[in-house]
């Protein structure tokens, strides 16, 4: 989680300059639009602040869709981090040891009273109706006493309890979200960094594993002929044909802009060649219709680049080679798979 470190006051004070914006320009008041222009007002990142300003004299203004693209581009590494979570985790164990220590002592120290008039009880033949009354009288209140602790701590414990899975389940979902693109749910470039790196540690010579980098052929010249907006319609639309296209074992990630990669656990070359050719097609034969027009947007295509893991190599070296081969495909005419040497 990003460290914000303004006192109550500098926070309020921006709240109040980020309300009167998104009651002006009626921009939905969710957390994440909050964070956007949070940040503007923070006046700390003059790129975020150029790009929203050049958006305001437009005639689109914000969109939900700019602030989700500054999101990723500004704010969402910064958000990954989940120490903040991590450290109400701690507060909370470290408060929930110190009241079983209160407790602990508290039933010694009951426990030590009862011992005392039991021993009074036993050391004496001759107790009289009087001093038994008292006695007993003690003995009560010391276990009134117990049972009332007992079921504070009970509550406390059940209370604690509640606030422990709460805050497990937001620290799940900010894990989660670290790793996921926002804009297509596809895994992002940690996840498929972290998920290479295990793939890697548990392959065998004959358990093979292969990486698959996919591009979208001049996707700048579609952005510009049609728009950003309709661009990551396509984003998404292309992550849903991959995801489609692979079994459950194989992990579909978008690695950068309109960049994406596939891990091909136990599978041999020639496999993972055919599945990246499989795509390519997929992609190529594939149709997006504009949603308000109709207008069937042209010709989308990838290219791809194929890796073999070779015994002993480091995830760096796979990934390069696989993005040489990549590189390849674009140099040699693009909609095309190319195989790195094995
Ligand atoms: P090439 O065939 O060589 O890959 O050409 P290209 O135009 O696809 O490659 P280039 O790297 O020059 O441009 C990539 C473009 O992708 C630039 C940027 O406009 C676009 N892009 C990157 N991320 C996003 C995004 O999140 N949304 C949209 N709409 N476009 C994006
Ligand atoms: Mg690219
Ligand atoms: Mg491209």
């Amino acid at each position: 989680m990003k460290v914000y470190t303004q006192n109550k006051y500098e926070s309020e004070a921006i709240l109040v300059k980020v309300v009167e914006v998104f009651e002006k320009h009626g921009i939905t008041p969710n957390p994440m639009n909050f964070l956007v222009w949070y940040e503007y007002f923070l006046a700390n990142n003059s790129k975020l602040i150029a790009v929203l300003d050049n958006a305001m004299q437009n005639r689109d203004g914000y969109t939900n869709t700019l602030g989700v693209r500054l999101y990723e581009e500004f704010l969402k590494e910064q958000q990954a981090d989940t120490s903040d979570l991590e450290r109400a985790f701690r507060r909370l164990l470290e408060r929930m040891v110190s009241k079983l220590m209160d407790w602990t002592k508290n039933m010694d120290s009951h426990t030590q009273e009862l011992d005392h008039y039991v021993n009074q009880l036993s050391s004496r033949q001759d107790i009289d109706p009087e001093m038994l009354r008292n006695l007993t009288g003690s003995v009560l209140s010391t276990t009134k006493s117990i049972v009332a602790t007992q079921s504070e701590m009970q509550q406390d414990m059940v209370a604690a309890t509640k606030h422990i899975a709460k805050l497990q389940k937001e620290l799940e979902d900010a894990r989660a979200e670290a790793m996921t693109d926002m804009l297509t749910k596809l895994a992002n470039r940690r996840w498929f960094e972290q998920d290479l790196d295990i793939a890697i540690q548990a392959t065998k010579e004959n358990n093979r594993l292969a990486v698959i980098l996919c591009d979208i052929d001049f996707f700048k010249k579609f952005n510009d002929s049609y728009g950003h907006q309709i661009g990551d319609a396509v984003l998404r639309f292309i992550s849903g044909i991959l995801k489609k296209s692979v079994e459950p074992s194989q992990l579909v990630a978008r690695i950068g802009g309109e960049e994406f990669a596939i891990l091909v656990p136990n599978a041999t070359v020639e496999e993972a060649f055919t599945l990246a050719e499989h795509l390519r097609h997929k992609v190529e034969i594939s149709h997006l219709k504009r949603k308000d027009t109709g207008e069937t947007i042209g010709n989308i295509t990838i290219s791809l680049g194929v890796a073999s893991y070779r015994m002993g190599e480091d995830w760096d070296s796979l990934y390069t080679r696989a993005d040489k081969a990549l590189y390849e495909s674009k140099e040699t005419g693009r909609n095309k798979t190319t195989l790195a040497p094995l």
